[in-house]
């Protein structure tokens, strides 16, 4: 080993232990940005040192040169643009198709490798986490597409099941099974590779499409779990260390929030892969349109924040969408000066990513003592005058508590306890699940039909007016 593969070993072992560092900095939304500078800090190092080993070994031709640099500005500008365009309601969909181009370019380093590799090396600890790799890699790709085109409208969000499915799917596990085998016994041949990425782009397909109602969250960060394994794989297959590092910690990190996603929603993480959920059929819960609902005016509501001891807000999606979050936080730090009690109550599933309200509060400077959890907050619904419901629906919905529709089984927060409930929303339209929400029509609640935004302005104006 020459002695710049040495030092740069040595880098590649300092930008992995970034890495970790930086996902620890990310526990806490105080650290978090630093821990994501870190991290992306580390992954240019290594980049950068790969050119400097690759030139050292004088392994590429120019023109490899010039494909690579375009290659990467050409990512590196499309990476920039979008993240910094993107709307923050169109996150998740954004985070999926970085999923996709993860596992998608997994799935090409494996391919090429062992194409490119002499024969005599490719040896079964090669093949295998090779083959794997195209597997997972592949089922990403597609999964990810797929998931990204249901979170932006393109692809419909209800489950779409087709007859033949189970048998579909038995046929793609023994075409996975038939060939990693294949292609462990016979390297040199191009048709085991080929029958891995069939099954697995069509296994990708057919995983994603019957997921609907509210199950999209685990659903996506399973796929952000997959990316990192079929990365590590990549990383086995090449004998790179650091791909196998930073492969391993998206695969941890992203196996560990789909558990804790999977428990939120009280779902099996197999039943969501092999059977698909949010596929009950009771879509039209009693209440919706057809039932009587109370509407309320600005005064109503102030008049009621002014003279509560106790209020707990409820932020879901429509918060995210109207981007209302500095008019809340304004609102919540009012009431309090006027020595009314606020807290914040945080569904794991609100919003359309993980840590969705959490990111949203803490960016509008909520006080992070003030935002609870669903189990922590849940028992104390019942002696909270007001609740606060700004654009949440499915996560307040009692239909949970019911079999037979999409979100049956998922604990909610147990907002239609509260002595009044306000809702903050523009219409009796559906959330993400598609059912109707029986909370609306419950006796204590009534409906603040408003923009997110401008309600909470108008809101905001007319408690100052009444604690003057
Ligand atoms: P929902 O999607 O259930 O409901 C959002 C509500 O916001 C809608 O009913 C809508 O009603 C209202 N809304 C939209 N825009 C505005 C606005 N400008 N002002 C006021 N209200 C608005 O949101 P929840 O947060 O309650 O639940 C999240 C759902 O998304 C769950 O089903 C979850 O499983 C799913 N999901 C979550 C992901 C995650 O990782 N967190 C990922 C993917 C899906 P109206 O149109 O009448 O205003």
């Amino acid at each position: 080993m020459s002695t710049t593969e040495t030092v740069i070993r040595y880098v590649f072992l300092a930008a992995a232990a970034c890495l970790v560092l930086g996902l620890h900095l990310m526990n806490s939304p105080a650290t978090a940005r630093r821990g994501n500078l870190l991290s992306a800090g580390a992954m240019t190092v290594a980049i950068g040192a790969t050119a400097v080993l690759m030139a050292d070994q004088g392994a590429i031709t120019a023109t490899g040169w010039i494909v690579m640099v375009l290659a990467l500005a050409v990512g590196s500008v499309a990476g920039l643009y979008l993240a910094r365009t993107v709307e923050m309601t169109a996150m998740p969909q954004l985070v999926s198709l970085f999923n996709a181009v993860g596992g998608g370019a997994a799935v090409l380093l494996a391919v090429e490798h062992i194409r490119q590799e002499d024969v005599a090396h490719l040896l079964p600890q090669v093949t295998v986490p090779g083959g794997l790799d195209i597997v997972i890699g592949a089922v990403t790709f597609t999964g990810s597409l797929v998931a990204a085109g249901k979170l932006q409208g393109m692809v419909p969000g209800r489950p779409i099941v087709f007859k033949g499915s189970g048998v579909l799917n038995i046929v793609l596990s023994v075409a996975f099974a038939v060939g990693v085998v294949w292609l462990v016994v016979d390297p040199t041949s191009v048709w085991p590779m080929l029958l891995l990425l069939t099954a697995s782009l069509v296994f990708g397909v057919t995983m994603v499409l019957p997921i609907g109602g509210a199950d999209m969250p685990v659903v996506i960060s399973l796929l952000n779990a997959f990316t990192g394994t079929a990365v590590a794989m990549a990383g086995f297959v090449l004998g790179e260390m650091t791909l196998i590092i930073a492969g391993a910690l998206v695969g941890a990190a992203g196996a560990i929030l789909t558990k804790l996603m999977a428990d939120a929603m009280n779902r099996s993480i197999a039943n969501i892969i092999i059977g698909g959920f949010g596929t009950g059929d009771d879509v039209s819960v009693e209440a919706g349109e057809a039932a009587a609902v109370r509407s309320v005016s600005v005064d109503d509501v102030a008049i009621q924040l002014a003279y509560a001891r106790k209020v707990v807000v409820v932020p879901g999606y429509g918060l995210a969408a109207a981007q209302a979050q500095h008019e809340l936080a304004g609102l919540g730090e009012l009431l309090e000066k006027h020595g009314v009690s606020v807290s914040y109550a945080i569904h794991p599933v609100a919003g359309r990513m993980p840590g969705h309200m959490n990111v949203l509060l803490a960016e509008a400077n909520v006080p992070y003592p003030q935002l609870r959890e669903m189990e922590d907050i849940n028992p104390e619904f019942g002696q909270v005058d007001v609740a606060l419901v700004i654009g949440a629906n499915d996560v307040t919905n009692p239909a949970a508590r019911r079999p037979g529709n999409p979100i049956s089984g998922m604990p909610i927060l147990d907002v239609d306890a509260a002595r009044n409930v306000v809702v903050v929303k523009r219409s009796m339209g559906h959330g993400y699940a598609g059912i109707d929400n029986e909370l609306y029509s419950a006796p204590n609640t009534g409906m603040y039909f408003t923009d997110a935004k401008r309600g909470l302005v108008a809101l905001t104006a007319a408690v100052r007016e009444f604690v003057a």
